[in-house]
């Protein structure tokens, strides 16, 4: 099997795709994630007495534990960074560039900083972007192999692919290799997730989703009747 790009081309026996949430090379793969895009915003640097105004002192990743989640982090040179909330499904499940930065979003995640923040208001972002995310049905990666065993996948990390990768790229491994192992057995790598509808079902099903755990996180947590159908079936939507 040959890769050819306008720099050279590789040809290999054997072939790992590790192609996150641009559309897969294999084609029965793609019904199986949709891009769910996430932004973050990042601070200027804070003061000594801006970092003291608000305790954080020993650089702890955090998040808030509503369905829809803010994460946050200090950076190495004293920034915020601060993103999540939310989880922007475009019609048809299409990756596009235009859709890697969101100024409304950005302006709710700043209203949103400055909510938790009070003691930091005047404090001005210097960063702003987004991605997209391979979301499947179930949250977490799944993995395959077509063409007799000579290509190997993995997918759908659903936003948790910075360790999780590490993980697939060993199962890919193993799938390409035809053997047995501990990874190869497990119920995550042997089972595949709900594949997506198409539209406008998906989108239908997607907005369903988000607009009850909007409502969730108003209500203290409490799921409606989709929610708890969705759980049930052990499905689910995140940023
Ligand atoms: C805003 C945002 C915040 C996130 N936050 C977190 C977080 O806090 N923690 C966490 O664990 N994860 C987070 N993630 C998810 C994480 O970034 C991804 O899960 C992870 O980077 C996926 O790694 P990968 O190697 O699968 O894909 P990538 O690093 O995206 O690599 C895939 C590569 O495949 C290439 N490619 C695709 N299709 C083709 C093709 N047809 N031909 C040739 N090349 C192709 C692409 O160009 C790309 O270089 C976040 C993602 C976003 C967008």
């Amino acid at each position: 099997m040959g890769v050819r790009t306008p720099y050279g081309k590789v040809l290999a026996r054997r072939v790992a795709l590790g192609t996150n949430v641009f559309p897969s090379l294999v084609k029965r793969v793609r019904a199986y994630t949709v891009p769910v895009y996430d932004y973050a915003l990042t601070t200027e640097p804070l003061s000594p007495e801006q970092l003291a105004s608000i305790g954080w002192k020993n650089r702890q990743g955090l998040g808030d534990s509503a369905n829809q989640f803010h994460y946050f982090r200090i950076t190495a040179d004293h920034r915020i960074l601060w993103g999540g909330y939310d989880a922007i499904y475009p019609f048809g499940g299409k990756v596009s560039a235009d859709m890697d930065h969101r100024p409304e979003t950005y302006l709710k995640l700043a209203e949103h900083f400055f909510r938790c923040f009070p003691q930091l208001e005047g404090l001005r972002f210097s960063h702003a972007w987004g991605g997209a995310i391979d979301t499947c049905s179930r949250f977490s990666a799944f993995f395959g192999t077509a063409h007799k065993g000579k290509v190997a996948y993995a997918a759908g990390f659903t936003g948790l692919g910075v360790g999780a990768t590490r993980f697939g790229a060993d199962v890919m491994l193993d799938l390409l290799a035809g053997e047995r192992t501990e990874r190869t057995e497990l119920d995550m790598v042997r089972s595949k997730p709900l594949p997506f509808p198409p539209e406008p079902v998906a989108w239908a099903g997607i907005g369903l989703t988000k607009w009850s755990l909007a409502r969730a996180d108003e209500n203290g947590g409490r799921r409606n009747l989709w929610l708890k159908t969705m759980d049930r079936l052990g499905l689910g939507f995140d940023s």
